[in-house]
């Protein structure tokens, strides 16, 4: 349960004072529903008021407030024409400007006579001192709360400033001063506020350096939200391990078969990363672990040997990919070595049914099938396994990491091994999977060659069409991929029949379509046809995105290159240069290329390595950008922003885990103030199961 202390917080803003439905909507969309919400609000911006010049010597151009007496309203003779109202102070005078103002409006916030306080940007004009459309219009005894430094806020559309001023002041009018969660020597030695202070500075900025990532303000704030979130993960993390896991550490000698069999050598970092595995599964905690590699790094013979160590040990290994076709690859690839071994590999997917999926179930629950290979269907309530002692988990950008648990509640403690081939930054590796453990494939499988990439204006496009001419008489087969635009996928599969009409008309009948909106067997029949040779040129929307293996397939073309993200990039790219002939990616962009979509493509010509393109990635685009992460189930902060905070980032992480091996309960004194922090980020899951656990 929430702790009392911060039952105002999470009010709802419609209780606050002069927030009604149609403001509270808008709120709701900008920052969220409770007061909490709008005290995450952080100022972009400031306006400084505090400069009072006589109207003489206001300067052109700054803002000014201004106390002035009300002469005389010059309402317009004609619509289009400004309404005036010009005032005075002893010496100056200046006319205060209004477009489409209401007359009745101006007349009540500015009577003739009274004195009031302008505040606004002060403009020369035309040899008069004026004023259009002042931000403020008070009365003197007002003046005091106007002589400040006003935040700026991000706005959305239906929401202008000054209500959301008045209501983010007063959300934090709701927030009091609360029990120090940070380490007191840490926050002596830095100097740092409590949060109280940290949250009403940081809502009061005084100069420009208040609104910065560093000011020590919104340091201690990002700090405390990037701590909840670590020890949020950690606590899940150890009550994940306390399940008990089982050893896994029969060594019958079918791994060293297995590996012998294989018509090539293993990669340093694959004999690497499977010893790491190996060493999790015989432990008697439960395995959680990343496998990140490169595209075609080789990552499915990884998982499928360790799959044998679970076989080996009487034991099964599922592996469940996010897609049909490349369940169909890996069936195709592991059964193929395993057959070899003698071991019996089956799969299952959502087009199973009857008759003959029964049998397989059957054949699963007994333990005849060693190795299931499927997707989503795995999950099925009815899929029963033997003894299912490891689960691999294939691509995790399609499924989020934490929500896929479930494939390992399938057997007693099983292990888990998650492959991604989007390579995670280690920052991001930090704050999102820092509960994960991982390894790393960081070489490649020998005889690749690097794949030739151009960026092309795509008013050149006839002569990539030319090129792919002479390409295809000598063999070659191409990847077209049209981009993907979210918000609809019918306008994105347009695209992609569009140029598929177009390209068959260059090439009749050799051009196939493969799109998302196809049906399971539809795309494997396309699938097929391109990996025979029967059709040159395979058009794409973003569904060859993830692991296809075709290595005859050695041109890619990208459409709209621009509107892809870096590491999606590298990913479609990775589809070719798998076989021994030479390949090349052509980008195509629609110009003019800004400046991140340029730098994009330079680092893409530069460089094939996956880690560093992630590191980029992240740093072109900022986290919350990083495309998928939102499926991925990577945290978005509001306060802390992963790239300009790594440094909080690992202290986070280290605090974290400091903190849980002092106080595993969170029950000293820091450890309730803790509770409070895990509350406040509404972790409130999490402080469930510190209490069930
Ligand atoms: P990933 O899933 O990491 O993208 P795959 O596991 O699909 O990569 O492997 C890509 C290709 O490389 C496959 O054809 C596979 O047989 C081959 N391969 C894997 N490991 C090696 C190796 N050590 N040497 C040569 N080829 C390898
Ligand atoms: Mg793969």
């Amino acid at each position: 349960m929430r702790p009392e202390i911060l039952f105002p917080l999470f009010a709802s803003v419609t209780s606050l004072p002069g927030v009604g439905p149609r403001l509270s909507t808008a709120i709701e969309k900008l920052a969220g529903s409770n007061v909490i919400d709008l005290c995450w609000h952080m100022p972009n911006g400031l306006v400084d008021r505090r400069y009072s010049p006589k109207i003489l010597d206001a300067v052109p151009g700054a803002i000014a407030t201004i106390t002035v007496q009300v002469i005389e309203h010059h309402p317009p003779r004609i619509r289009r024409l400004p309404y005036k109202v010009t005032c005075s102070d002893d010496g100056g005078v200046i006319d205060l400007v209004f477009f489409h103002a209401r007359n009745d409006y101006l007349q009540k916030i500015l009577p003739v006579g009274e004195t009031r306080i302008i505040s606004g940007k002060v403009e020369h004009f035309q040899g008069n001192i004026q004023m259009s459309h002042p931000d403020h219009v008070v009365k003197p005894e007002e003046a005091e709360d106007l002589l400040t430094v006003e935040p700026v806020y991000p706005l959305t559309a239906g929401l202008t400033s000054k209500p959301l001023n008045k209501a983010i002041r007063e959300s934090l009018k709701l927030a009091t001063p609360l029990p120090e969660w940070q380490d007191p020597a840490w926050l002596e030695k830095i100097k740092g506020p409590s949060w109280f202070d940290a949250l009403t500075k940081s809502h009061a900025p005084e100069d420009d350096s208040d609104l910065s990532f560093d000011a020590p303000a919104r340091q201690r704030l990002a700090y405390d939200e990037l701590l909840a979130d670590q020890l949020a993960l950690s606590i899940v993390r150890a009550t994940q391990r306390k399940k008990s896991g089982r050893r896994i550490d029969n060594d019958t000698g079918l791994l060293e078969k297995a590996i012998n069999a294989l018509p090539y050598d293993l990669t340093n970092s694959q004999k690497v990363s499977l010893d790491e595995i190996l060493e999790d599964m015989a432990e008697p905690l439960r395995m959680l672990r990343l496998l990140q590699g490169d595209v075609g790094s080789g990552k499915t013979v990884v998982a499928y040997l360790a799959m044998l160590r679970a076989v080996e040990n009487g034991a099964q290994g599922a592996l469940m990919a996010p897609t049909e076709v490349l369940a169909k690859q890996h069936f195709k690839t592991i059964s193929e070595l395993a057959n070899g071994v003698g071991v019996k590999v089956g799969i299952l997917t959502g087009r199973d049914k009857g008759k003959a999926r029964e049998e397989l179930l059957g054949q699963l629950a007994d333990g005849n099938i060693s190795i299931i290979v499927g997707t989503h269907a795995l999950f099925q309530q009815d899929v029963k396994f033997n003894d299912l002692a490891l689960a691999v988990i294939d691509e995790q950008h399609r499924f989020g990491v934490h929500q896929r648990l479930m494939l390992a509640d399938k057997g007693a403690a099983a292990d888990m091994l998650v492959m991604t081939a989007t390579p995670i930054p280690r920052t991001l590796m930090l704050c999102a999977y820092s509960d994960l453990d991982s390894s790393r494939l960081t070489d490649k499988p020998a005889g690749r060659k690097p794949v030739e990439t151009r960026a092309l204006p795509n008013s050149r496009l006839e002569d990539v069409v030319g090129r792919l001419e002479t390409a295809i008489q000598t063999g070659a087969r191409v990847f077209w991929v049209c981009p993907l635009v979210e918000e609809s996928e019918l306008v994105d599969l347009k695209a992609a029949t569009d140029r598929h009409a177009f390209l068959n008309r260059r090439f009749p009948g050799r051009v196939g379509l493969i799109h998302g909106q196809m049906k399971g067997p539809d795309k494997d029949k396309v699938m097929a046809a391109f990996a025979a040779g029967e059709l040159d040129i395979l058009v794409a929307t973003t569904v060859i995105e993830v692991g296809v293996d075709i290595p005859e397939a050695s041109i890619m073309v990208i459409e709209h290159a621009e509107r892809f993200g870096l590491s999606q990039l590298h990913q479609l790219r990775g589809r070719v240069g798998r076989g021994n002939q030479s390949s090349s990616c052509l980008l195509l962009y629609a110009p003019p290329l800004g400046e991140t979509a340029r730098a994009r493509l330079n680092i893409l010509r530069e460089t094939d390595d996956g880690f560093r393109i992630a590191e980029e990635d992240l740093r072109l685009r900022g986290a919350g950008e990083m495309l998928g992460t939102r499926q991925s189930g990577l945290p978005v902060f509001r306060l802390a922003d992963i790239v300009k905070h790594q440094y909080l980032m690992m202290a986070a992480r280290d605090d974290a885990r400091l903190i849980l091996d002092r106080d595993p309960a969170l029950t000293s004194e820091r450890g309730k103030a803790l509770r409070i922090l895990l509350y406040l980020f509404e972790k409130d899951s999490v402080v469930q199961t510190l209490r069930s656990g």
